[in-house]
Order: structure tokens, then sequence, then C-alpha cells
């Protein structure tokens, strides 16, 4: 934990996991003022401990920051957070393909005081639990018709507690319906997919790979932006673009889109088997080649199989550990 105080961060310590106590008119209990990461760390074959691609999750966490008026975090204090909690669980990460130790580091705004102003008090902690695939193995998304995950000039783009809440009541929704995970559609005209509710999403469509591009609305995800890389590297054509899901749905009915995926740090890259809209469903029953494929490629790098050709490992030696 690392406490920034009268305008400054204080030493970070190395801290027993337990319940923390904070002011019951705690900032961040009321007015959601909070920004977190997630991020793994893999074991490789040689025992190491490889983290992947963490200056980017810090760069993104201090653009959350800023975004909810808190302080940016310092390189030194995110990294060493998350290589100290990495080293002290080391021993809870099995070097077998799929396993990893989740990291989330986080921020609250902790003044006591019911105004609704940002508090200048703020609690950076980073938390860790040992990480597993996706038991599912595929996704059955549903579209979402009704609510919005992220508003125009919202924080749709950055990594809030507050996106998340927006999102609860279509998660229990798609779950009541037998599904996964809801699609989401953009906030102006409700037209354009966007994401799902912890993921980007991709589609082969007539051999090109396409993803909605960044529209203000959309989590730059981590795991996109490597998708993207592995894939113009392969020598696959990526083109970032609005996709309108009436016109997605007809690429599915007449077979030019041939698979659809998901990717994030927790899902790495997931098939979509089943898109619904309403009682309506559309099926891959193609299996998932190109999916297959981009999996294969990232998680030999992630867990140290396959040659780092964009040098995205950060091995926990690099960093001082607190
Ligand atoms: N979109 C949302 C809304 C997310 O919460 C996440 C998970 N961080 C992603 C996309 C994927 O981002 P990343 O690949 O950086 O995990």
């Amino acid at each position: 934990r690392a406490q920034f105080r009268n305008g400054g961060w204080q030493a970070a310590q190395v801290l027993p996991y337990e319940a923390i106590s904070i002011d019951p008119a705690a900032k961040v209990l009321h007015y959601a003022q909070e920004v977190f990461e997630g991020l793994k760390a893999y074991r490789h074959s040689d025992n190491n401990v490889s983290l992947f691609r963490p200056l980017e999750n810090w760069k993104r966490f201090n653009r959350s920051a800023d975004r909810m008026c808190m302080p940016a975090v310092p390189e030194s204090i995110f990294m060493d957070g998350v290589s100290a909690v990495s080293s002290l669980m080391a021993k809870h990460i099995p070097a077998k393909p799929g396993q990893s130790l989740y990291l989330r580091p986080f921020m609250i705004g902790v003044d006591a005081s019911l105004g609704l102003a940002a508090s200048l008090d703020n609690d950076f902690y980073v938390i860790a639990s040992p990480s597993e695939v996706y038991q599912q193995g595929s996704f059955k998304v549903m579209i979402e018709r009704q609510d919005c995950r992220a508003a125009l000039g919202g924080t749709g783009n950055v990594k809030v507690g507050g996106n998340y809440a927006a999102a609860l009541a279509a998660g229990r929704r798609v779950q009541a319906a037998g599904f996964d995970q809801s699609l989401w559609l953009d906030p102006a005209e409700h037209r354009y997919i966007e994401e799902l509710s912890g993921m980007n999403v991709f589609a082969l469509i007539n051999g090109a790979l396409h993803t909605p591009s960044l529209s203000g609305s959309i989590l730059p995800g981590i795991t996109r932006d490597s998708v993207l890389q592995l894939a113009r590297l392969s020598g696959v054509e990526v083109i970032e673009r609005s996709i309108d899901i009436n016109e997605l749905l007809e690429a599915v009915v007449s077979g030019e889109c041939s698979e659809v995926f998901a990717c994030g740090t927790a899902a790495v890259i997931t098939p979509i088997s089943i898109i619904a809209d309403g009682d309506i469903r559309y099926e891959f029953k193609a299996g998932n080649p190109f999916a297959t494929q981009l999996h294969t490629l990232l998680t030999d790098i992630q867990e140290g199989r396959g040659e780092d050709v964009f040098n995205w490992n950060w091995p926990l030696t690099d960093v001082n550990v607190l």
C-alpha cells in the first residue's frame, strides 16, 4: 500500500492481506472515486516470473487517475508494488499453460467528507489472486439493446469502478438467459458494436481482422493492442473501424464473418460461439482456427515458450522489490 497525503506520496509498505478500515464518509463509498488495473504475472519454464506489458497498465492507470482527479502514481511505486506482490505470491503461480497470477492495482479516494468534491488523500493498493483460463472455452454473448455501458463524454475509455456498476443489471439479465456476456453498443446511436463488459471484440470478415475503432467510450485494451500487432506481424490485414451490428449479423448469416472473438487480460483470447439478439441466435459452427492461432502466438510469448519479438515480458529481476 502507498498513501498520498498532504500532496505527496509516502513510502510504500507490504502489509498482510486483511480487511482495510476507511471512514464511512470516504469519497470512494459515495462518489465511486476509484481507479483500477488488471495485469498478469506468468511463471516461465526456467522458473523466472514475468509480468506482461506492465508499463502499459501503469500508463492507463494514470490516465484513469487523471480522469478521476486523483494523483498520478509514480512508475516506481506502481512497478515495485506489482513486483513485490508477484514475488511474494510466486509460489502460487504454477508453470502450466493457462495459469497465472492476476494482479489488481487500485486507488481509492479516502477524504472523509460528504461534499461532492474530489478527494485530496488517496490510497493505492496492489492485491493478487491465482488465475486460470475461463472454464467455458467460448462465450455466448447477448447484444445489449437496452442499457449503455459508457456514456458520451463519460468514463468508458478509462478503467474506473463506476463503469462496471453500469453493467451489473445487464450482466444479471445475461446470466438469467443462460448467456455469458453482454455485447455493448455505442451510446450515441445504439448501433455500432463496442466491447464486452471486460473485453474487446474482433471479427474475422473475408479474411481481414476487424475491430471497433477506439470511440471514446471503449477501453483501449492492452490485449487488443497485442492482438493487432501480432495479426499485422502474421501478415493479416487489420481494419479498425465502426462496425454496425446489423452489418456484422448479416455477415455472420452470409458466412463472410467466420469468427468473432473476445480478448482481455482475464479472457486472453476466447472465441464467441453464439451471438443472441433477443430470441434470435447466430451461431458459429466452423470452429475458430484464427482465434486459436492468435491464442497460441500470444500465450507462447506470455508463458515464455515463444520469442518475445516485441519485448513485452518484464522479468521480475528488473525491478527493486520492496
Ligand atoms: N474492455 C473493458 C471494459 C475491460 O474492463 C477490459 C479489461 N481490462 C478490456 C476491455 C480489456 O483490456 P485489457 O486487454 O487491457 O485487459
